[in-house]
């Protein structure tokens, strides 16, 4: 369209565009509502510890259950609430949600870490931190319940700044990640740097393991071995079949995440997921000791 309008420059701001530009505005506006009026959820994707088949926590992934146009995926939303400064009351609220359900799991008598994802934008703020451990005050969730997921490109915006707030985590006892390790573009050495204690690699490094398996395995094996270096336990994202486990599981990856091993589900379907999941565990060593 762009080149069709060759030199009529002015259709750059056609009104389509700038109803476009309106739209986002309304919609952020909307978000804002939708965080005080209980339109957004949460849904806890599984993740397994793989030396022991554990299911180890769950990532918290936020939906915004809009009143005429559906669920909506984070994609849809979260760049909106960064532009428009609204990310971090959105964050506040995850946190919150977060760990008052982990509190309520923990009653039934399940125990898991829940992961938090945590946007760039709220390190510039200076209040991650005070947000953080406000939450998991006043759900009275211990501090090793929690993982913050943070991803690579958030630390190297201002990476002396991220590792400050990383540090003040640590002390509380805040575990912190790395999200979707291999999709940016930062420096090793930054990475090294980084007091985080779980290395969660991105899911387009497993994306090739059917048709390239031997670069993949040198690629994922590399990561592994990179955060075995720096003191981190490696996760591997975006697990989506039998034979990516088991790759995953033979190179040395701590964890796995994936639809292979569950989708993200709501809080409510949790605990019947664990309860099959256990059952089919030990289902398998009996069939494997028979
Ligand atoms: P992420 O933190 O890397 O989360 C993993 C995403 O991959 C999730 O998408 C999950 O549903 C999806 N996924 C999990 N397993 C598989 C798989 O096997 N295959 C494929 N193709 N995808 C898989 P989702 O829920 O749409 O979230 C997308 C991103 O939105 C997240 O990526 C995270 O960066 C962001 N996000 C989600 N919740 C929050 C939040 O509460 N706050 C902030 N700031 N960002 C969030
Ligand atoms: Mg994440
Ligand atoms: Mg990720
Ligand atoms: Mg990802």
């Amino acid at each position: 369209a762009a080149k069709s309008a060759g030199r009529n420059r002015v259709r750059v701001f056609s009104p389509d565009l700038r109803s476009a530009v309106e739209q986002r505005v309304l919609v952020a506006a909307e978000l804002r509502e939708a965080i005080d009026t209980g339109q957004l959820v949460l849904h806890y994707q599984p993740v397994l510890h793989l030396p022991t088949g554990e299911v180890s926590g769950v990532e918290a992934l936020v939906r915004w259950q809009h009143p005429t146009r559906g669920l909506l995926a984070p994609c849809d939303f979260i760049p909106l609430a960064e532009q428009y400064g609204i990310v971090v009351p959105l964050t506040r609220w995850v946190l919150g949600e977060a760990a008052r359900q982990c509190v309520e799991w923990e009653r039934a008598g399940l125990s898991l870490i829940t992961g938090v994802n945590i946007s760039a934008a709220h390190f510039g703020t200076g209040t991650l931190v005070a947000d953080v451990l406000d939450a998991l005050d006043e759900a009275g969730l211990a501090p090793e319940r929690l993982l913050l997921e943070l991803t690579e490109t958030s630390v190297a915006e201002d990476p002396l700044r991220a590792a400050a707030q990383f540090a003040q985590l640590r002390i509380a006892g805040v575990e912190v990640s790395i999200d979707d390790f291999g999709s940016g573009f930062s420096s090793l050495s930054q990475l090294v740097s980084i007091p985080a204690g779980v290395l969660k690699m991105d899911r387009s490094l497993l994306a090739g393991t059917a048709t390239r398996r031997s670069e993949s395995a040198a690629a994922i094996s590399a990561v592994v071995g990179l955060a075995a270096a720096c003191g981190m336990r490696s996760l591997a994202e975006g697990v989506e079949t039998a034979d990516q486990l088991a790759l995953v599981t033979e190179l040395g990856c701590a964890y796995a995440q994936g639809y292979f091993i569950a989708r993200p589900m709501t809080a409510e379907d949790v605990p019947g997921w664990l309860a099959a999941h256990r059952a089919a565990r030990s289902g398998g060593r009996l069939r494997q000791l028979a």
